[in-house]
């Protein structure tokens, strides 16, 4: 299985073989590496690149910023169970040593509790010009976290009914969404964007032609502090490059 070759981890690996993924397509190909962080060693440190790519739907795009973004999230949240753990035990030997009783396990809140409401502070956001796309590549997302523990992944599109999408959004790691009801969500306080490290604008192209353009300017500054930018689109038109120059810092092209 050419998936392998990529590095991806074996949640997504089995993932794609569920799906009946047998070989990455021309765009995942080149994408998913250069989308990787440089090195391997931690998730958390490490230098990505943003990424400008030119390619049509039904190229297996979707797939080629997903799985990279996924795959980061995942190594990241590994990294962070497996220091919770190790801090865990470090307590209980040094009150062991102590001769004290054992300190209990960190408690994890019931997140159905509306008591425990908290904004949604997604990793990984994925903006998309209409409805349809976004429900898409939410749906897209869904299939290749199938074997992925505690990765969770929100829709967030105009014309759903408001409760059942914030009660969907608690939680969330990534969030696919329509510019629109995105800023809504953040300007009601459901949502809070300053924690996304991964932002992917999907069609932009369309994104302009439907008027989103100072919608993504927002965006882009809800969420500076990001780690990494990739803009699809079907065209490099001098618009879309005036775009990109604005929301990437020295995109590297990848022509389909
Ligand atoms: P997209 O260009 O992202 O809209 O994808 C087009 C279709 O190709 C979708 O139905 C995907 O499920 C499918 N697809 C994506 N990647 C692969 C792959 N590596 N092998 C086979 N089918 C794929």
């Amino acid at each position: 299985n050419g998936f392998v070759e990529l590095g991806l981890v074996p949640e997504l690996i089995r993932a794609v073989k569920d799906l009946g993924y047998t070989q990455p397509t021309t765009v995942q190909q080149k994408v998913i590496p250069m989308a990787l962080p440089a090195s391997a060693d931690s998730a958390q440190t490490n230098k990505f690149i943003d990424l400008m790519v030119s390619s049509q739907t039904g190229s297996g795009k979707t797939a080629a910023f997903l799985l990279p973004v996924l795959h980061t999230l995942l190594t990241q949240m590994a990294e962070a169970e497996a220091k919770e753990r190790s801090d865990y035990e470090a307590a209980v030997a040094e009150a062991a040593a102590k001769g004290e009783p054992a300190p209990k396990r960190p408690k994890r809140q019931d997140p159905t509790n509306p008591r425990n409401f908290k904004a949604a502070v997604p990793g990984a956001l994925i903006v998309c010009p209409t409805r349809e796309l976004a429900q898409q590549v939410a749906h897209d997302a869904i299939d290749l976290v199938q074997h992925c523990r505690g990765l969770r992944v929100a829709n967030i599109v105009g014309g759903m009914p408001y409760q059942l999408q914030i009660a969907k959004l608690q939680n969330a790691n990534l969030v696919v969404a329509t510019p629109g009801r995105l800023l809504d969500l953040q300007r009601s306080m459901q949502i809070k964007l300053d924690q996304v490290q991964f932002l992917v604008v999907d069609e932009a192209d369309r994104m302009l032609d439907l008027g989103f353009a100072d919608d993504l300017a927002e965006i882009n500054q809800l969420t500076i502090g990001r780690k990494q930018t990739m803009m699809f689109s079907a065209t490099f038109a001098p618009r879309i490059q005036q775009l990109a120059a604005r929301v990437m810092r020295d995109p590297q092209r990848v022509t389909i």
